[in-house]
């Protein structure tokens, strides 16, 4: 799957959950709340992978999955850029710490498994936007 192709297909599944939440006057705190990973697991199984076997990507006590993907994550389907023979798709618009680019072959992609900034809920509420698509629009370059 390309990062294109995950990326509309996530925003359709993140979409159809706020429509519902919405349709039931879920207010924004409530919203929120529900995208916490145990309440994610146990209503949204089709929304993450690893909700199947209920592995959270980071391993942290409250980790809210509003923001999967990352509003700081940069990728360019053809290519960012060539570092030496191999070439760029992904980075960290911030440069997070804990993120790293990572090669993988010829490609490298960034890598944010060790950064758990936009799963806090104090991230979640700061850059709360209930159209993902919005806080989203500077990840496609
Ligand atoms: S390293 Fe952290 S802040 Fe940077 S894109 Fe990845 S998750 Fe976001």
């Amino acid at each position: 799957m390309t990062y294109s192709e995950w990326f509309d297909s996530h925003a359709q599944k993140h979409k159809n959950i706020i429509d519902k939440l919405l349709a039931q006057n879920f207010t924004q705190e409530q919203i929120i709340e529900y995208f916490e990973f145990s309440n994610m697991v146990k209503h949204e199984k089709e929304f993450c992978l690893l909700y199947e076997t209920q592995k959270k990507c980071h391993d942290i006590p409250y980790l809210n999955c509003y923001f999967c993907a990352c509003p700081h994550f940069r990728f360019k389907e053809d290519g960012i850029k060539k570092i030496e023979k191999k070439t760029k798709y992904s980075f960290c618009a911030i440069g997070a710490k804990a993120g790293t680019l990572v090669a993988y072959g010829d490609a490298i992609h960034q890598d944010c498994s060790g950064c758990t900034i936009p799963h806090t809920k104090k991230y979640v509420e700061k850059n709360f936007d209930l159209n993902w698509k919005n806080s989203m629009k500077e990840c496609r370059i």
